[in-house]
């Protein structure tokens, strides 16, 4: 039965036996992109823009061993940064913010990242799912909740959103999820639509949420 027609009562439980289930799926899960500071984590997030984490990953270790330090960044010049980090896609774009974030970050904020997600936003290539990913990965700070296209399309399968605006399902999942799993719950979802919950053909008939979820496209 669609939640519309559930009380909140068992709107609530259902979200409840979700999360439980999540955990239960996905323990302990992170951020796949690989990084070793917040800057490298910025760096490989804005990388990741129409592109898959595996493809970031190939590029980035070398990436970093090349320009060491934040200041290698921002003395780069786009051409040559350009060619780093070509095969992530948009290379123009990605290569102009990464270096104005550097200078950014250099010259207003004496080199560290900013924790407050309001600053993280004036920082170029930073939207708002950068920095979500950025503050709850590596300073656990939950400032919002990460909706990229896995969290999009699971939200709305499993009917915890019916918005296809990603800035208005975080909106809905910051209503509805405790703040302590802002973080993990992105993780868990982006986990899941690898795993089972793909775009095309989603692997329902082994999927534990199965009975919890009444996705119009659900696969059994
Ligand atoms: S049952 Fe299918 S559509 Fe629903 S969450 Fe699982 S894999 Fe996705």
């Amino acid at each position: 039965m669609p939640s519309r027609h559930r009380s909140k009562a068992d709107r609530q439980a259902r979200l409840d036996a979700i999360l439980h289930q999540l955990d239960l799926m996905y323990p302990n899960v992170t951020c796949a992109l690989y990084h070793t500071t917040p800057w490298e984590l910025l760096v490989a997030t804005i990388l990741s823009a129409q592109c898959t984490d595996e493809r970031v990953n190939m590029v980035t270790p070398g990436l970093f061993r090349k320009y060491p330090r934040i200041e290698d960044f921002a003395a780069a010049t786009p051409e040559e940064l350009g060619k780093d980090i070509y095969s992530t896609g948009f290379y123009n774009n990605k290569a102009k913010n990464i270096i104005g974030a550097a200078r950014r970050i250099l010259d207003v904020y004496g080199g560290e990242i900013p924790q407050k997600i309001e600053d993280l936003l004036t920082v170029p290539g930073a939207a708002r799912k950068t920095a979500n990913v950025v503050l709850g990965t590596c300073f656990g700070i939950a400032s919002g909740v990460v909706v990229d296209t896995h969290v999009s399309r699971i939200a709305q399968r499993l009917d915890l959103t019916r918005k296809t605006d990603p800035v208005q399902i975080e909106r809905d999942l910051i209503k509805i999820l405790p703040r302590e799993r802002w973080i993990s719950f992105s993780h868990q979802l982006i986990h899941h639509g690898r795993n089972h919950c793909k775009a095309r053909k989603p692997n329902c008939v082994d999927c534990p949420l199965h009975a919890l979820c009444y996705a119009k496209d659900k696969n059994a």
